[in-house]
């Protein structure tokens, strides 16, 4: 059987010929005018390093979007409404939820979530040694019980101790007092048991709370305290530079700083707090524990 064409399905045919014909003439220029370019110019060949410190910001830029939108999905929270949560809790809590210190002061705060662990707890309070400086742990209770010399080391060495629950659930799933019993209480009680210590000051998981909880948590007189600064230091598709960098860019007064020491690999984290703690240094910031945010 044959096919007939009418003369209005030949003339769509033709322009639709002419239209692709046209786009690839043009793709074919452009390819051959970037050859030419390459093979001419040195712009393209030898990139100068502000164009390559733009690639690679570009490129760090996407990577944390990225890990930014795998993050809220953990977190639980389906638009990019984490950030303005927390903002609202801040000011609605104000002496309860802190993101930062409420005073203006030259004080800054790292603090390590997700520890005690193997092998890079150990490491982190090695170079807090050395540097003669102190920070804060928030331990994971369940953790606790694997590596209690290295919390006992935490203890000892004067660092402060938080709550980062007792094996990382998303609080915003359970009730207050069930968050309260199994993933507090029960931590205290292997702190009181092993340290002879408690605490009142926690972060939550993923920073994820809910106004009932807070409030609930408020009155029994606990501090939750997120952070102002999230070097992003747990993803290893970012270097160490990136943590830095990210500590260049956004270093505050009265910061906290996210950081990790537990949870995975925390080779970055490692590798990067020196010179963090050396930039910090130069511009006299003062390292503080979180037990400060129990005067606000
Ligand atoms: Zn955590």
């Amino acid at each position: 059987m044959k096919m007939k064409i009418n003369s209005k399905q030949k003339k769509l045919i033709m322009i639709f010929l002419i239209i692709l014909f046209f786009i690839l003439s043009i793709s074919n220029f452009y390819n051959i005018y970037q050859q030419l370019k390459n093979f001419s110019g040195k712009k393209i060949i030898k990139k100068t390093k502000t164009e390559r410190t733009q690639e690679a910001k570009t490129k760090e830029e996407k990577e944390v979007k990225k890990i930014y939108k795998k993050t809220q999905k953990l977190r639980g929270y389906k638009n990019n409404n984490f950030k303005n949560t927390i903002e609202k809790q801040a000011q609605k809590y104000p002496h309860t939820f802190f993101l930062e210190s409420p005073i203006v002061e030259k004080k800054i705060y790292l603090t390590f979530d997700d520890g005690p662990e193997k092998i890079y707890t150990k490491q982190i309070l090695d170079i807090l040694k050395r540097e003669n400086i102190k920070a804060s742990f928030f331990v994971i209770g369940e953790n606790i019980n694997y590596y209690p010399e290295t919390v006992k080391r935490i203890i000892e060495e004067g660092h402060t101790i938080g709550h980062h629950s007792y094996d990382h659930i998303n609080f915003q799933n359970y009730k207050p007092e069930y968050v309260f019993e199994t993933q507090i209480k029960r931590t205290n009680q292997i702190l009181k048991e092993k340290f002879n210590i408690e605490t009142n000051l926690l972060r939550p998981p993923y920073g994820v709370i809910t106004n009932q909880q807070i409030e609930f948590f408020k009155k029994l007189g606990y501090k939750i305290i997120n952070w102002s600064i999230d070097t992003i230091d747990w993803n290893l598709k970012l270097d160490k530079n990136n943590i830095i960098n990210r500590i260049k860019d956004q270093k505050h007064e009265g910061a906290i700083i996210l950081m990790h020491s537990g949870g995975g690999n925390r080779k970055n984290t490692v590798e990067s707090l020196s010179e963090i703690i050396s930039i910090l240094k130069k511009e006299n910031y003062q390292f503080s524990t979180i037990d400060d945010f129990n005067k606000f």
